[in-house]
């Protein structure tokens, strides 16, 4: 089967061929219909040899949609043919945080090895994939595989970033997002479907800024030095009640903290390098930073839902899995709308 695989520290990913996986004991075999490129595929495979722990070759893919296709020994709770999206951020499913559904901060991941599909695990960018439990496979129904499999983490990650802040976002707040990307857009989509707050977008280039304003954003300014005058003068003044940044480089956290305002929330979601501190001298007072990974299995059950709903939908860029490193070349150069979905 053809799979989409980083091979070596520093390259660019490949389409290869490999054998098809059977699926073990409790084990379940998607045959892929969809899989989305994140910007933390680009992340990893940035890092250096000693920063690098994902293993070699790491097929990529944390996204995954596809159709139930072969079960091994035992497996009961799916059946061959259903229509799944993967939970990718698996956790042991016994431990204190699993128990709650939030696998995403499992207490024993690490030490037991498991590691979520294309950031460890083999992933979803293949003609199949091997899931490790039906435990973490959820029934699309009739919503399309192509159009949604990005909720899985472009959807999971920003509603669970923003759900922690749901108290705060009351009428009159204001809600600025940095970085109308991927998870960005979709950020926007949620915050506008399930608070009332007043959305900001702040991007690069004229594109995002368009999308940004067509998916719900109230006002989208360019990312420059002149983007905390224009969010002053758009709130009235107020200061932000919640900063969602899906970038977090210095600039992006630094203008973030400008115009956060007392008991704000400050969420970092991107993987820059960006540090933001704490402590009585500069924090607005009582504010939150908080730096938020992916989202409980629960969660994912309520994105579908927004889904269903017609409250969330996801900007995509089609490519047959022969153009996959044409996909990441166009998430690295930041050319993309919305999300590139990779077809198998
Ligand atoms: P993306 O490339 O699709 O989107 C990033 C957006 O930020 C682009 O639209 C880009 O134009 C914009 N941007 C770049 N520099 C900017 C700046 N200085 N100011 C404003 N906007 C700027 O990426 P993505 O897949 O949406 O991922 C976003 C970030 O979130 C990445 O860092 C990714 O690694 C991270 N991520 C984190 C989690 C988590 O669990 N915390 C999960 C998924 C992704
Ligand atoms: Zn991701
Ligand atoms: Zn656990």
């Amino acid at each position: 089967m053809k799979a989409v695989q980083y091979r070596t520290i520093g390259g660019s990913p490949e389409v290869v061929e490999i054998e098809v996986p059977e699926p073990g004991p409790g084990e379940v075999r998607l045959k892929v219909t969809a899989a989305g490129a994140c910007h933390s595929d680009s992340f990893v495979m940035g890092l250096t040899e000693e920063q690098y722990t994902y293993g070699l070759p790491l097929t990529l893919g944390h996204e995954g949609t596809g159709i139930v296709d072969k079960l091994g020994d035992g497996v009961t709770g799916v059946a061959i043919g259903d229509s799944v999206a993967v939970y990718g951020p698996q956790g042991c499913g016994r431990c204190y945080q699993c128990a709650q559904g939030k696998e995403n901060y499992c207490e024993r991941a690490a030490e037991l090895g498991i590691a979520p599909p294309g950031l460890g695990a083999p992933g979803a960018m293949a003609e199949y994939m091997i899931v490790r439990s039906d435990r973490h496979l959820l029934s699309l129904g009739d919503l399309d595989p192509v159009q949604n499999v990005a909720l899985t983490d472009a959807g999971l990650t920003p509603y669970h970033a923003i759900k922690m802040s749901l108290p705060k976002l009351v009428p009159g707040s204001t809600a600025v997002v940095i970085g109308a990307g991927g998870l960005g857009h979709v950020a926007i989509q949620i915050l506008r479907a399930i608070t009332p707050s007043t959305v900001i977008a702040l991007d690069l280039g004229e594109e995002k800024l368009a999308l940004a304003r067509e998916v719900g954003a109230h006002h989208a300014f360019a990312s420059d030095a002149d983007a905390a005058e224009r969010i002053r003068e758009a709130t009235g003044g107020r200061p932000v009640t919640a900063v969602f940044d899906f970038v977090a480089i210095q600039p992006t956290i630094d203008l973030g903290r400008s115009v956060a305002g007392v008991e704000s929330d400050h969420v970092i979601v991107g993987v820059g390098a960006g540090m933001l501190p704490v402590g009585m001298l500069g924090a607005p007072y009582d504010s939150t930073v908080r730096a938020p990974y992916w989202g409980s299995r629960a969660e994912l059950f309520e994105v579908f839902d927004l889904a269903r709903a017609g409250l969330v939908k996801v900007e995509t860029e089609v490519f047959p899995i022969d153009e996959a490193p044409e996909a990441y070349r166009r998430l690295h150069d930041g050319t993309l709308r919305g999300r590139a979905i990779i077809v198998p």
